[in-house]
């Protein structure tokens, strides 16, 4: 594969800032130089002027592999009804597991490029799946499997999430058993991390302990569904046992921001979940104060949060939680690269991963990365590419 050089680009988010009138000259899958970039022998030269380049967008958490509708969901939210009245109730999550049990493997998959398709065209080259509408051990693996026979150009991170909810008609201390035991050897293989969804009508402190602990024993990563529609102090324990994310926090409290910034764990914002189900923001000038990375992703999903536009989402965590611009714009590359274990994406600069995306600027606006941030959504890359190469 022959070097690359995005010539003259009028501006590039590096990661934590926005540099100008750069060009980036890529090589053997990475970055190799940023700046006033003599054009290397052999190059395939493209001409940036005018444009503006971002790395690769990072969405650090997403349902991504599902079947089936919520929009009966939609509309008992709108007439009053909670979230966890309609979980409770065998709504919610369950009308997704019904769907997904019934889709074949290849079904899914087919749903899960489509959707990564779109999002790569909006710039975004590494995506994370979980499972959990499966909630056996057959449905949990069938996910995951679809997950990666979907990915590709895409870098896709897979997590179990077996503890999405406990089954209808199951005894709870059977399911969290089989979770750790049974499903969790099944599914480690094809996973990365572990998540569990620790909240009121979802598993309890204790339990999240137990499925923590167990997928931390099998290797996997940790993150954590915390604290999003009660306080259950599972972020605080999360940190503690060293996960790389707690996701949500919309109830977080001191003590938890406390341990999240002592062990450096990243705060995943969820803007479109908490718009959804009408929430109050997380406490973000605590996480900032307390110096905790913020990332930001979709938590793409039928029911809760039917937004698979991550820049929409950058906005959103402007307007509805109170991040700057370069907060977004950080939240939605190098931090949430972080949340993912991939510390050489999600910035630009030499020895990083040659992914890039490059858009023009909405017209008549100035080439800014922040006007994508000020614009909300829909914004539709000119190119991408991922380790180097052209994917889109
Ligand atoms: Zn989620």
């Amino acid at each position: 594969m022959p070097p690359l050089l995005v010539k003259d680009l009028s501006a590039l988010w590096t990661g934590d800032r926005v540099l100008r009138d750069v060009s980036v000259h890529m090589a053997g899958g990475q970055v190799v130089e940023v700046g006033s970039v003599d054009v290397p022998s052999g190059a395939v030269v493209i001409d940036g002027s005018g444009r503006i380049g971002v790395p690769g967008l990072v969405d650090a958490h997403t349902h991504l592999v599902h079947a089936g509708t919520r929009l009966g969901d939609f509309a008992r939210r709108l007439s009053g009804a909670s979230y966890t009245e309609i979980l409770e109730g065998g709504g919610g999550i369950h009308t997704t597991v019904a769907a997904t049990r019934a889709a074949s493997e290849a079904s899914l998959a087919g749903l899960a490029r489509a959707r990564l398709r779109a999002m790569l065209e909006r710039g975004v080259t590494t995506v994370e799946i979980k499972s959990g509408y499966g909630l056996d051990v057959a449905t949990e693996v069938k996910m995951l499997r679809a997950a990666r026979a979907a990915a590709w150009p895409i870098d896709v991170s897979t997590t179990f999430l077996g503890a999405h909810a406990v089954p209808p008609g199951r005894d709870r201390t059977e399911y969290v058993a089989e979770v750790c035991g049974p499903m969790l050897e099944a599914c480690a293989p094809l996973c990365e991390a572990i998540d569990v969804y620790c909240d009121r009508g979802a598993f309890t402190l204790d339990e999240a302990a137990s499925i923590l602990g167990a997928g931390k024993a099998r290797g996997l990563a940790l993150r954590v569904h915390a604290e999003q529609v009660a306080h259950t102090g599972v972020a605080a324990l999360a940190a503690r046992m060293g996960a790389l994310s707690c996701d949500h926090l919309e109830q977080l409290d001191d003590e938890g921001v406390a341990a999240m910034a002592e062990h450096g764990t990243i705060a995943m914002l969820l803007p479109g979940a908490m718009l959804y189900l009408r929430d109050a923001p997380p406490p973000v000038a605590k996480l900032r104060a307390a110096g905790v990375p913020m990332a930001v992703a979709t938590d793409f999903n039928p029911g809760s949060s039917p937004v698979a536009d991550l820049w929409t989402c950058a906005t959103l965590s402007c307007l509805t939680m109170g991040l700057s611009p370069e907060e977004a714009l950080a939240g939605i590359t190098v931090h949430a690269a972080r949340a993912l274990g991939r510390p050489g994406k999600g910035w630009i600069g030499p020895g990083s991963a040659a992914d890039l995306a490059i858009f023009a600027p909405p017209p008549g606006e100035i080439a800014d990365p922040r006007v994508l941030v000020q614009h909300m959504g829909g914004h539709r890359a000119e190119m991408v590419f991922i380790a180097g190469r052209r994917a889109c």
